[in-house]
């Protein structure tokens, strides 16, 4: 096995699953659709995507991350986007997500353009 410092191979960034019956399960995705966050790792941390909160059937508050294509978007954009925010893990208190984050996921792809605000 190669050290992850010196390959250059990029598989572990990323991959699609075409056998997936739920494929694309998140609208929107312009580059490759990433899988491999699938379950996403920021679930239970502060992020920057578009969820709404929810209450499950044993009174958890949880995510509902159907609008959000932030790991799913491009293996390598995927990839520092998640590895970014698991940098400094703020755990996430069940709050509704912020009205900034939300007007950002709103705007087209043409207002983003050249934006990085997503990924800070
Ligand atoms: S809103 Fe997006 S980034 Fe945040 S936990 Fe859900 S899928 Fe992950």
């Amino acid at each position: 096995m190669e050290p992850k410092d010196l390959t250059k191979n990029q598989g572990f960034k990323g991959f699609t699953n075409t056998d997936c019956p739920f494929l694309p399960c998140h609208p929107g995705v312009k580059r490759e659709f990433n899988c491999l966050f699938c379950y996403c790792p920021l679930i239970a941390y502060e992020c920057p995507g578009p969820y709404e909160v929810f209450t499950d059937a044993n009174g958890v508050t949880r995510k509902d991350c159907s609008a959000c294509t932030l790991p799913h978007d491009g293996y390598q954009a995927s990839w520092a986007f998640i590895q970014k925010w698991l940098a400094k893990p703020v755990v996430w208190d069940g709050h509704p997500q912020q009205e900034r984050y939300l007007r950002k996921a709103r705007r087209t792809p043409e207002q983003s353009s050249g934006s990085t605000e997503a990924e800070s």
